[in-house]
Formats: structure tokens, C-alpha cells, sequence
């Protein structure tokens, strides 16, 4: 196995918190593999270190598991302000300093302002209050009852001190010499649309309000991170970026699977481990010469 980070388990190490995961236990897990004589090889980054070409000329088999590594990002006057950070990248330094992989902690704001209304929105407001925010907002376009993170997500928010703003959106981050002092936001309101599970959010024209902060965590969505790029090798992309995989995971590219949130979208841990088990029973299947590939 080759991974880009410096301990094997993914975002079960590095993304989800300890609160919500047993990280003894995955690496307990990890270590089980390690006994079957599974070789991790940590560091290594596929696309820069080593070559996906490489293990495809290399082995018998492939499977391609690389998640979704990248942040979605707000494109608004102010986004480039160094206060202004990806939420799941901070929450993998943070994993990487409280690991001892990294020496120095990640920055936190006295008032930090979380933007988003997933599991990764709701983890950045408990890190935050870790690291010492004094007061954290979450602010979300569209009211909980729509949000990822549920219902559940938001009142476990609350409960760690976060004052929730639904409804609301990110027009503009306010700097004042350089630093950001506050995030103006417009008011929202929701529309159903045919066809579409979630109604959706509009913007209520010359509603807006201003909250203080000196410290922005994006957290609206997370894109798959295939160790190529798009087309290469042959293997198909779908329009979101995920890997067009079959029912047996096969990709477009003999002996190529692809398997977890890289093959179908930002996800949860049971939906992953689940895609990929079933795609190491097709790989056994393929390499007992009892699976074909793919036509089309
Ligand atoms: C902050 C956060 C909180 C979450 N909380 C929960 C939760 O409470 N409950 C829940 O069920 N789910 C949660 N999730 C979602 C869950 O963690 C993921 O759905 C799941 O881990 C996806 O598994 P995966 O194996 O597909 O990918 P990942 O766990 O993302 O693993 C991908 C692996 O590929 C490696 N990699 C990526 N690119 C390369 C490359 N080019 N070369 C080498 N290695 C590479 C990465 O280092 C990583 O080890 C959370 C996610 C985040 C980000």
C-alpha cells in the first residue's frame, strides 16, 4: 500500500476526531494487516513520487482508494487572505501535530468563523475550541434539517459552544490592514426545485450582516483526489471528478479498480469500507482468473 501521509487509516486518522472514532482501534486493525504481511509504504505520493503508470506496469492488480484530499473553495473578495483556511486541510494539520508528526500547531483565531453544515464543519468548530477559540460561529445556507451533518451534526455544535447562523452566506471577507476582521454574510432563503431532494438556497436581496472574526474555516465540500490527471491511462472521470467505476469496481483501465470516496463522492466511513470490500472480492475474483474486464 502506498500513502502520501506518515501513518496508514486515511481520514480515520488524519479527518475524523477522536471523539467520534476509536483511533486505537483502526490501528489495531492496521497492524492485523500488517501481520497478514500487507507492506505500507508510507510518504510516497502517487502522481509525484511514484508514477500510477509504475504500478500498473508493476503489479498484478491496482486499486486506486486515494479519497477526496482537496477543499472545495468560496470564491469571494477576500478568500486570499492568510486567515482564510480550508477546513479539512487544517483539521489534517491539526491530526498531524497532535500525532507528533508536525511541531508546530495550527493556527486558531479568537473568533473563528466556520462556514458549512457537513461532519467536517462540525469537527472544525470542536477543533477550534481545543485550540482556544474564544467564540465560534457556524454559518450555513441552508437550515439543519438539510445540512449533512443533520440535526444531530448541529445540535452537537451548539454543544460545543458554537452560535449557529442558518440561512446565511458568505459575500465577503473584510480585511483591515491586510488581516481579516470580519465575514459579511447575505441572508438566505430556500426555494424547492422539481426534481431536487434539497430546496434551494437564494439570496435574499439587500439582507446582509457582518460577523467579527479573525479566523475563517471553509468547510463546503470536498473533491476527489484521483493520483492522475484527468484522462490519463485511460481511466474514465466522471463529470464530479469521481472514477467511473463498474458494479465489480473496475475502472475504464485493465487491472485498474477504484474503490472509497474517490470512486463515489465525499462519503462515510461505513459507505467506503463497504465499496471497499466489495472491491477486493472482485480482485480476488480477477486474479483467480474467474473475472473478465469491463467493455464499455
Ligand atoms: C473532518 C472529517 C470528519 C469526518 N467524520 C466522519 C464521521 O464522523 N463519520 C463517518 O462515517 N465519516 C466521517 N468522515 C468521512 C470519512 O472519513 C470518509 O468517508 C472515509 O474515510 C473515506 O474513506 P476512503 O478510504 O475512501 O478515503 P480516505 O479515508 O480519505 O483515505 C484516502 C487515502 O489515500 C491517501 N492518498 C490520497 N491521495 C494520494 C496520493 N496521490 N498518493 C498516495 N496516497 C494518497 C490519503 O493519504 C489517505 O490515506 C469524515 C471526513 C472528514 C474529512
Amino acid at each position: 500500500m502506498f500513502d502520501q501521509m506518515p501513518e496508514p487509516g486515511g481520514f480515520l486518522i488524519f479527518g475524523v476526531l477522536e471523539i467520534h472514532i476509536d483511533k486505537e482501534g483502526v490501528r489495531r486493525g492496521v497492524g492485523e494487516l500488517r501481520g497478514l504481511g500487507v507492506e505500507f509504504r508510507q510518504g510516497v505520493r502517487v502522481g509525484r513520487d511514484v508514477l500510477l503508470g509504475e504500478l500498473i506496469e508493476g503489479y498484478d492488480a491496482v486499486l486506486i482508494a486515494t479519497g477526496t484530499w482537496r477543499s472545495r473553495r468560496l470564491r469571494i473578495p477576500g478568500s486570499d487572505l492568510p486567515q482564510v483556511h480550508a477546513a479539512m486541510e487544517w483539521i489534517v494539520d491539526y491530526h498531524l501535530w497532535r500525532y507528533g508528526y508536525r511541531g508546530e500547531r495550527p493556527p486558531v483565531g479568537r473568533r473563528v468563523v466556520v462556514v458549512g453544515g457537513g461532519l467536517t464543519a462540525v469537527d472544525a468548530v470542536h477543533v477550534s475550541r481545543w485550540l482556544g477559540a474564544e467564540e465560534v460561529h457556524l454559518v450555513y445556507r441552508r437550515t439543519r434539517e438539510y445540512a449533512p451533518a443533520g440535526v444531530k451534526g448541529f445540535r452537537e455544535a451548539e454543544e460545543a459552544g458554537a452560535v449557529v447562523h442558518e440561512l446565511a452566506q458568505p459575500v465577503e471577507y473584510i480585511a483591515e490592514g491586510g488581516r481579516l476582521v470580519g465575514v459579511r454574510l447575505q441572508r438566505m432563503r430556500l426555494v424547492p426545485v422539481p426534481g431536487e431532494k434539497r430546496p434551494r438556497p437564494v439570496p435574499v436581496e439587500g439582507e446582509y450582516f457582518t460577523l467579527p472574526a479573525d479566523m475563517v474555516l471553509e468547510a463546503v465540500g470536498l473533491i476527489p483526489t484521483p493520483p492522475f490527471n484527468g484522462g490519463d491511462y485511460g481511466i474514465r472521470l466522471r463529470r464530479d471528478g469521481t472514477i467511473d467505476v463498474d458494479e465489480y469496481k473496475r475502472t475504464t483501465r485493465e487491472p485498474v479498480f477504484a474503490a472509497g470516496d474517490v470512486s463515489h463522492g465525499p462519503s462515510l466511513i461505513g459507505p467506503a469500507a463497504k465499496s471497499g470490500l466489495d472491491a477486493a472480492r472482485a480482485i480476488d475474483r480477477y486474479l483467480r482468473g474467474e473475472l473478465g474486464w469491463r467493455t464499455g
